[in-house]
């Protein structure tokens, strides 16, 4: 089956006792047993659920898996794969991550006893200088957030098998749409489906896809005895936001090239991230392994201090001021002070995120509408 036909029938059949068309919102936190341990596959939700079962189903379609996990947050996911791990173990990730995944790692699991070593994955044969007999996993990002780096998957999953380490690539910036880690070598695809999967900024969702089934029962068993599952309803919203990823995903792409094009010749703009301009560092890399370039975009303003970058971003009709980012509506974010703010001005500062950055995450109104706004906040 092709994308959009996933998206809509995956994992979902007509309700059995009813015939509802759509996956009902089965909000129920237990099941009946005809005698101890008779039951229809469903004993208590935090672990097993009708209707995020569904979701899970369809999620693993999208990225060509065979298995799905929702969690009740991107973070919730990421903080099940980091528990496969044990003290002693090392990972090697980028050094340009999304704020959360580089919170969680130096500030909870680098407390346990997990070391992580943060590198340029643009070369991938750096990793080889990093792993020893400790290395267990490498934890990947790409397109990265918010310099929009694309890492090579293949060559990075080449190395990982190698070495029998667990690839693990973050998809949440491409989405399944545009970029499937599973066939390009990955162990685990994580989204935080609050992102383009959801699509409506109106649900904080994670999940993690796999097709090993042991890797998947050890997961199963870290989702159901550490807890952070998603409750039915959010399980609900996120599968009616899946059945329009496609039409929303082209749409995004189609506008995000429009600003971009825009911004890139703004005498405003000193710097513009975007992996689909042909002399973007990686672009050729972004070629091979995604199917389009996406809606979000990172400008650096020329000759703007923090006061003038938050002027600016305060300026917009259309576009809002917020955190997150893959919705329907457009979006603006200061990194630097607002998804990035937990990582140290130093650190931050070394992979481009600098106090007069901006990201965008380009919605799906009118083209005319979102470059008026952007002319006129940039004046
Ligand atoms: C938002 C985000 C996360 C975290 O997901 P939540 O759903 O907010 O917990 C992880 N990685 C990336 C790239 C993200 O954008």
């Amino acid at each position: 089956m092709k994308f959009g036909t996933k998206a809509i029938h995956a994992g979902q059949h007509p309700d059995p006792t009813t015939g509802a068309v759509m996956t009902p919102i089965y909000q129920t936190s237990t099941y009946a047993q005809a005698a101890p341990g008779d039951n229809k596959g469903y004993e208590y939700s935090r672990g097993t659920n009708p209707t995020r079962k569904a979701l899970e189903d369809c999620l693993a379609a999208l990225e060509n898996a065979k298995y799905g996990l929702a969690f009740s947050s991107g973070m919730g996911a990421t903080d099940a794969v980091i528990k496969l791990l044990s003290p002693g173990d090392e990972v090697i990730t980028g050094n340009d991550l999304y704020g959360g995944s580089y919170r969680i790692f130096t500030k909870i699991f680098a407390g346990y006893g997990i070391t992580f070593h943060f590198l340029d994955l643009s070369d991938p044969t750096i990793i080889e200088e990093y792993v020893n007999k400790n290395t267990k996993l490498v934890w990947i990002e790409t397109p990265t957030n918010p310099t929009m780096q694309v890492v090579d998957i293949e060559a990075i999953a080449a190395i990982t098998k190698k070495h029998e380490l667990t690839l693990v690539v973050d998809n949440t910036f491409a989405s399944p749409y545009l970029q499937n880690p599973m066939d390009l070598g990955a162990d685990i695809v994580m989204h935080s489906v609050t992102k383009y999967i959801g699509g409506h900024s109106d649900l904080v969702m994670g999940a993690l896809m796999m097709n090993d089934e042991d890797l998947y029962k050890r997961l199963w068993f870290i989702y159901n005895a550490c807890g952070a599952t998603p409750g039915p309803m959010d399980s609900f919203l996120a599968l009616r936001g899946i059945k329009t990823l496609h039409l929303r995903m082209k749409a995004h792409c189609e506008n995000g090239r429009a600003v971009a094009e825009f911004l890139k010749t703004h005498p405003k703009v000193e710097k513009i991230y975007w992996p689909g301009f042909t002399d973007h560092p990686n672009h050729e890399v972004a070629k091979k392994q995604m199917r389009d370039f996406g809606g979000m975009i990172s400008i650096v303003l020329k000759d703007a201090d923090l006061d003038e970058t938050f002027r600016i971003s305060s300026n917009f009709k259309v576009f809002t001021l917020a955190e997150s980012l893959g919705g329907v509506e457009s979006l603006i974010n200061h990194p630097a002070t607002m998804t990035h703010g937990s990582i140290p001005k130093e650190v931050r500062e070394k992979v481009g995120v600098v106090d007069n950055l901006l990201r965008i995450s380009v919605g799906v109104e009118d083209i005319e509408d979102l470059l008026e706004d952007l002319k006129n906040a940039l004046s």
